[in-house]
């Protein structure tokens, strides 16, 4: 297997741009899992990690960007999330334990394109936009755009992850990121969400769908009513019939159609 390691970001595009079928790899806890089982075949990799370019985590105006090689732990770290969307870091400290956090990246999380990703939910109720990068240039797609289908992203063969652009939260915004597994640490989601209630409610959810899916009947619902505690059980109803999740190694499609329910429940309750 052929190994590139590009010195930057150029470098990094014009390989990807000359091997489009080489494995781009990032932090590798994912890549190197399914190389070394044998599931991911590939001619060669081009090693990412550590290019700087697409690895900070900055203001820009009303706007946070995060660099795609930000590590979950450098998220978690961060002063300007910790400050602009604590719900992101909430959601990284869940995903794997300490040693996939600190090698793990966010952009591997969004490009391994699990229905199961952890942020992926976050990046959706946030209307997130996600600069693709490729040696023909750069292109903006709404995350919400983002995945096609099960494990199908919109990204071309020569382009990498730059970064994410997301609007800062406001000081009166309420919001929360829940994740159900089999306990606390190294478990994949068998449900996970993030909600928001700002001026409006955003309700994303991972792992009950082929791909991290927003609940849209259910949140213009709660947007015309007021959210007393029968509105509340409504809501529970209708996303219980928006989401559509399956039986796996994971959980069932009842168990996870009824704790996306109970996630919501608890969350109006909270607000
Ligand atoms: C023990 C264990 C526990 C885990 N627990 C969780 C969990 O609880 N929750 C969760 O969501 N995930 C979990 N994961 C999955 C994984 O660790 C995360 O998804 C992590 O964020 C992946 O980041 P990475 O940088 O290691 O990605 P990599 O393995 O380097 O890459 C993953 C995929 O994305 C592509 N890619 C990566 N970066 C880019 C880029 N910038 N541009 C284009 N393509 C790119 C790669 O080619 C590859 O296909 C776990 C994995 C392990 C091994």
């Amino acid at each position: 297997m052929e190994f590139l390691s590009p010195k930057n970001l150029n470098e990094a595009l014009k390989f990807k741009s000359e091997h489009p079928d080489f494995t781009v790899l990032a932090g590798g806890t994912d890549a190197c899992t399914l190389i070394n089982s044998g599931i991911l075949k590939s001619k060669g990799l081009i090693n990412i990690y550590g290019i700087k370019e697409i690895a900070e985590i900055k203001e820009n105006g009303d706007f946070l960007e995060i660099g795609a090689l930000a590590t979950l732990t450098q998220i978690i770290e961060n002063r300007l999330v910790s400050k602009f969307l604590p719900v992101l870091a909430m959601a990284c400290k869940t995903i794997g334990a300490r040693q996939i956090q600190n090698r793990g990246t966010i952009g591997g999380n969004v490009m391994n394109a699990s229905p199961a990703g952890d942020a992926l939910p976050v990046f959706l109720a946030y209307e997130t936009k996600m600069e693709l990068l490729s040696a023909k240039g750069s292109r903006l797609v709404l995350f919400e755009k983002f995945y096609a289908g099960y494990r199908k992203t919109a990204a071309e063969a020569d382009e990498l992850a730059a970064k994410f652009i997301i609007k800062k939260c406001d000081d009166k915004e309420r919001f929360a990121f829940m994740k159900v597994g089999t306990r606390r640490a190294q478990s994949i989601s068998k449900v996970c969400a993030c909600f928001r209630q700002s001026s409006s409610y955003k309700i994303a959810y991972g792992s009950v769908a082929p791909t991290p899916i927003r609940c849209y009947v259910t949140e213009k619902f709660l947007n015309g009513c007021k959210t007393d505690a029968f509105a509340a059980d409504e809501a529970v109803r209708l996303v219980r019939q928006e989401v559509s999740p399956m039986d796996d190694i994971r959980s069932t499609a009842n168990y996870r159609r009824h704790v996306a329910g109970v996630l919501l429940k608890r969350f109006l309750e909270s607000v």
